[in-house]
């Protein structure tokens, strides 16, 4: 039987496990080692992870994803109001307040709350592992967010419990890229303390810490973070296309929903390609509305300029904690670099401005913080 690490990510999930003396990241069913946090229904059968998000386009109202920031939440809290605004489901207030996805489900409308949510994905996690592994799986360790409160934290162990899994600890995502880190490079520690600076850039969320390392020991000096993440650079340049079809194509995006999705789509791809090569490269949708093909283009700088607010909320968040972990520059070892979205050039260049350093890569950026969750258990 074998213990498993998991980061619960709002765009996608990793699982990793400690095995003859070393980590490793398990593959789905599909050989990804990214299952994506996205749970759908289809008639009798319930759809999680990769091919759920496969068939969004097509059955958007029975497919729900982005429920990691709902947990232990009430339906009026406002912060699930502005969450919901980026989730193409149907959804409503149950009688105690909370909320439930309605979804087609066994030819009848049901809710599911983002406990039952998380349970569903967390039990496709249990088993491609244990199939990845070829051995039962019932204990595990989950990251979260450092911000998440004793609410949300209880509604994760829940929504595992529900999924038969057994957590041996919750452990904050910061912790677990720390402890990746200390991992590999334990042996470089001497009695005089290294500090290490730990940028964590995902989807929904940025968590910057400061941690210092001696010869076995991991001392956690300040940790800082905003709800900033990639899909914000996503809207942004939404926004700015959603603008220009409106002029060229007389057709408003916002109106549809799944033009809207398909829309997000192509721009998560298209700052993919922004993020490797600074010329101009081309957004085109056929069929996007009323039949019309869209085109356009853009490049990186102008994404720059589009997300500065964003890109300014980095560059706060990075000062905050400077200020809050005491550190001089010259203090600082190393600046170490996780998260999708820290592979954004604006964002490196923010790391070299603010911490006088270039951001290293000496972690897996997509799988340090299962492979931390995998070593809390090892
Ligand atoms: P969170 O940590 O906020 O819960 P997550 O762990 O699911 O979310 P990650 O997997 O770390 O998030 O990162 C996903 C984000 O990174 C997405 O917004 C994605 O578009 C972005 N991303 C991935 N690769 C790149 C890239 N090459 N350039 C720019 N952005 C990228
Ligand atoms: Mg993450």
């Amino acid at each position: 039987m074998s213990v498993i690490g998991i980061d619960f990510g709002n765009e996608s999930c990793y699982v990793a496990a400690a095995r003859s003396g070393g980590i490793e990241t398990l593959a789905n069913d599909y050989s990804l080692r990214a299952t994506p946090s996205v749970v759908a229904f289809d008639g009798k059968k319930r759809i999680i992870g990769v091919a759920a998000k496969n068939q969004q386009v097509t059955n958007m109202k029975n497919t729900v994803g982005g429920f990691k920031r709902l947990l232990g939440r009430k339906f009026n809290d406002p912060h699930v109001q502005h969450e919901l605004t980026s989730i193409p489901a149907r959804v409503e207030a149950r009688g105690d307040g909370s909320i439930g996805f309605k979804v087609n489900y066994l030819e009848e409308d049901q809710h599911f709350s983002p406990e039952q949510l998380t349970a569903m994905l967390f039990t496709k996690l249990k088993e491609t592992s244990a199939a990845a592994m070829q051995t039962q799986v019932n204990d595990c360790v989950i990251a979260c967010p450092i911000f998440f409160t004793n609410a949300e934290r209880r509604a994760l162990l829940d929504a595992a419990q529900i999924a038969g899994l057994n957590v041996l600890r919750l452990l904050n995502e910061t912790t677990a890229t720390a402890l990746a880190y200390g991992f590999y490079k334990n042996d470089l520690f001497e009695e005089k303390p290294k500090n290490v600076i730990f940028i964590d850039f995902g989807h929904s969320a940025l968590q910057v810490s400061a941690c210092s390392f001696t010869k076995g020991k991991l001392k956690m000096l300040a940790s800082t973070w905003d709800q900033i993440g990639g899909r914000d650079f996503d809207l942004a340049v939404a926004e700015f296309f959603t603008k220009e079809f409106q002029e060229r194509y007389k057709i408003n995006a916002k109106t549809n929903a799944r033009a809207n999705l398909r829309l997000l789509t192509e721009i998560e791809k298209l700052k993919k390609q922004m993020s490797a090569n600074s010329t101009k490269l081309p957004l085109n949708i056929e069929c996007f509305l009323e039949d019309i093909d869209v085109s356009s283009s853009m490049q990186r700088s102008q994404m720059e300029e589009l997300c500065a607010p964003v890109l300014h909320r980095v560059e706060q968040t990075f000062k905050r904690l400077l200020a809050e972990s005491k550190l001089q520059l010259d203090d600082i070892h190393s600046v170490e670099i996780v998260g999708g979205s820290s592979r954004i050039p604006s964002v490196k260049q923010l790391i070299e401005q603010v911490f006088n350093k270039p951001a290293s890569t000496t972690l897996n950026q997509d799988e340090a913080v299962s492979r931390g969750a995998a070593l809390q258990c090892a």
